[in-house]
């Protein structure tokens, strides 16, 4: 396995940034429990609240409404929780919100209602009535296509009607700008290692006055709302990987300009080739990339064995590949919605990988073409 790999499935996971790994590495020597009020524990208390403030600055929001959770699963769960009559939430939505979304409804009689999604992605969200409990969740950007929702518009929308927003936000930050201030959202979440933080980490931003009932209440850390000691180590290396990617926002065009020379790269070899989402807005790292007449699961398996990694749709717990409900609900044909694969770069790509992606591809699918 010492062959050169070229590591293009961002959005699965980023790699470990070393100041992240730093940060996890130093904090797993200050051993205080940080509900402690003695010196010990205090060392503790700061390192979490130094990767609070950073993770406050990532999303614009104040330290006091960020509250760590074990990642964005986590994070989107708890906000769905909460006693709503309704949940509203498109079909492209993460699994993380979608299963959720109709377990929770079930079990209290609420009422899950499923948004539409035009062919560009865009989630339609027909609001009109009294809003009252009812709870929108749409995310920020998808992470199969990289394509954008407006959300700022649809939290005006959900306030005006006295509902309320929650954003899954996980594949935004360090890409594109967040601002929880002005977002209309009542939660966002947020998880630490798609952007370079360790795994099993992130938050849940909760809007300062929004009635969201605690997680846990056991010892009432993290201001009574998700009780149970921090994990201080993984809190330290999300806060190091916030402050580095609030930085990676300035390196947004040189990663659009890398994503626009590989689809044009991808079209020039294979014509057929159809980019999802190519003219909505969308995130400068993502390409979902469709070869109709192709398989997906094995187009990322040559990839793989070219030492190329991309993924078919989002990673699933059991390693396989499974259809994409995402490009199924964008109402994608199945011939596309089943052939198309995910490159997602980030800021340690190089023009050298995605020289090496379209050399894979023009091997890999040029050939099969012209076989
Ligand atoms: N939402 C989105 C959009 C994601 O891409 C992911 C990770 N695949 C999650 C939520 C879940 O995050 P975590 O791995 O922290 O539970």
């Amino acid at each position: 396995m010492n062959a050169r790999r070229t590591y293009l499935d961002y959005n699965a996971t980023a790699p470990l940034r070393p100041e992240a790994r730093a940060a996890v590495v130093a904090a797993l020597d200050v051993f205080g429990n940080p509900s402690s009020v003695h010196a010990e524990g205090r060392r503790a208390r700061a390192i979490v609240d130094e990767a609070r403030e950073a993770i406050a600055a990532l999303v614009n929001a104040e330290a006091s409404e960020v509250v760590f959770t074990s990642g964005a699963t986590e994070a989107n769960t708890w906000a769905l929780s909460a006693p709503w009559q309704w949940i509203a939430f498109a079909g492209i939505e993460h699994d993380s919100v979608r299963g959720p979304a109709v377990e929770i409804a079930a079990a209290r009689g609420a009422v899950a209602v499923e948004l539409p999604v035009a062919r560009d992605g865009a989630v339609d969200i027909p609001l009109d009535g009294d809003g009252n409990g009812l709870l929108v969740a749409l995310q920020m950007a998808n992470n199969e296509t990289g394509v954008l929702q407006d959300v700022a518009t649809a939290g005006l929308k959900a306030l005006a009607y006295g509902a309320r927003l929650h954003c899954d936000a996980v594949q935004a930050p360090g890409r594109i700008a967040i601002d929880f201030k002005t977002l209309g959202a009542s939660t966002l979440s947020l998880s630490a290692h798609k952007i370079g933080g360790p795994k099993g980490v992130g938050a849940l931003v909760v809007g300062s006055g929004v009635p969201l009932p605690p997680l846990f209440t056991g010892g009432g850390q993290e201001q009574r709302r998700r009780a149970g000691t921090e994990n201080v180590a993984a809190i330290a290396g999300f806060g190091a990987a916030a402050r580095a990617a609030l930085k990676d926002l300035d390196g947004a065009p040189r990663l659009a300009a890398l994503r626009d020379r590989l689809e044009a790269d991808v079209k020039h070899v294979t014509p057929e080739a159809v980019i999802v989402g190519a003219d909505a807005p969308r995130l400068p790292n993502t390409s979902s990339i469709a070869l109709p007449g192709a398989s997906a699961e094995t187009l990322v398996i040559k990839m793989d064995l070219a030492g190329i990694a991309v993924s078919a749709g989002a990673a699933c717990s059991s390693g396989k590949v499974g259809e994409s409900h995402v490009l199924n609900a964008m109402g994608l044909a199945p011939e596309i919605a089943s052939s198309a694969i995910r490159v997602s770069i980030g800021p340690e790509t190089t023009e050298d990988d995605i020289a090496a992606f379209v050399a894979a591809w023009k091997r890999i699918c040029g050939a099969s073409l012209a076989a």
